[in-house]
């Protein structure tokens, strides 16, 4: 029987989902007081369930929006409360992550909401924003397993697991022991962080298979790659080909602030739309696919997760290179 048909009750899949979850707190290192959770709808039906779950005190809750995936977090929590965007790139085009201190936030905040990784704009954070003693939620869909994180300076982590870890499906929300049980009584229970930790992710059906996938990779990461610093080494050097070039030459324009350079997704322009349009539809024949930036920005953007190897960064700095030459501007 394949993991597909088996029961989620059955302890043949109890042994894979408690494995996943050793796996996951062994790589990334995860407190004892933090719960994992395996849960579905993905990052985006965590925007409603963080304001449902945390905005429970004082009913506030501090935004910083450094993109799009931000900016519907911080839309979706007004629909809950006194959300308020404390800082913001939108009028540069979020090509950094703004810069916030502690006095930034209001001091009666439920919590502050970052996004860790702009997956659209490839910027991210290089640094945790001090957000003193209010709770930190950060969305690491696009970012999760790529580099050691210290977990215990967020309140929440989440993260859709279609980027870096396993197949369409699964949410996975890493959330600090002392956050769970307040959710407000509106809340729905497939939301509610209590619900869902009482019940180890198995109130309902769990994405059964992607979870199964998950775990697959977070063992990979740890027999195969080394860890998560090792996951870093390789990441970063894969990283460094792309903006090394990019840094090297007057054709094309990488965009994003450098102290702000996502290592998961690199954008950049020619500066001329219609030869960006041009470059995704050759890269695409050359066998080099997915690289037209996101249909908001234009653009192209290389999205180089984990599963990318580095001899797929080579081929497209020397496509690059070749394209260059062959249209000059
Ligand atoms: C992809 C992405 C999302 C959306 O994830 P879904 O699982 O499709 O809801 C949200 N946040 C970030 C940072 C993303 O990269």
């Amino acid at each position: 029987m394949s993991v597909m048909e088996m029961s989620h009750r059955s302890s043949d899949y109890d042994a894979i989902i408690k494995a996943a979850e050793a796996n996951l707190r062994k790589l990334m290192n995860i407190p004892d007081n933090y719960k994992v959770l395996f849960l579905q709808g993905g990052a985006s039906t965590q925007f409603a369930a963080v304001p449902l779950n945390l905005m429970n005190k004082n009913k506030k809750a501090d935004y910083i929006v450094s993109g799009q995936f931000s900016g519907k977090a911080f839309k979706e929590a007004q629909k809950y409360g006194d959300a308020v965007c404390v800082a913001t790139s939108k009028e540069d085009n979020f090509v950094y992550v703004p810069a916030t201190t502690r006095e930034s936030f209001r001091p009666d905040a439920d919590y502050v909401h970052i996004c860790f990784n702009n997956t659209i704009y490839g910027t991210k954070y290089n640094y945790i924003p001090d957000t003193g003693d209010i709770p930190l939620v950060a969305d690491m869909s696009s970012c999760i397993i790529s580099e050691p994180v210290d977990v215990s300076k967020f309140g929440v982590i989440y993260a859709g697991a279609q980027k870096n870890m396993a197949p369409a499906g699964l949410t996975v929300v890493i959330i600090r022991e002392d956050l769970i049980g307040n959710a407000r009584p509106e809340t729905p229970s497939m939301l509610d962080y209590q619900l869902m930790a009482e019940n180890d992710s198995m109130y309902n059906t769990p994405p059964c298979y992607a979870i199964y996938m998950a775990g697959l990779v977070y063992e990979w990461i740890l027999n195969e790659v080394g860890g998560l610093e090792k996951m870093k080494e390789y990441n970063e050097k894969k990283c460094s080909i792309l903006y090394d070039y990019l840094d090297s030459q007057d054709y094309y324009i990488a965009p994003v602030k450098k102290e702000c350079r996502s290592m998961m997704n690199v954008t950049f322009v020619t500066g001329d739309a219609e030869l960006d349009k041009k470059f995704a539809s050759e890269a695409a024949k050359a066998g080099l696919k997915n690289l037209k930036g996101h249909r908001s920005v234009g653009g192209m953007r290389a999205s180089i997760y984990n599963a990318m190897p580095i001899e797929g960064v080579e081929k497209l700095v020397e496509f690059m290179k070749d394209f260059a030459e062959k249209n000059p501007k």
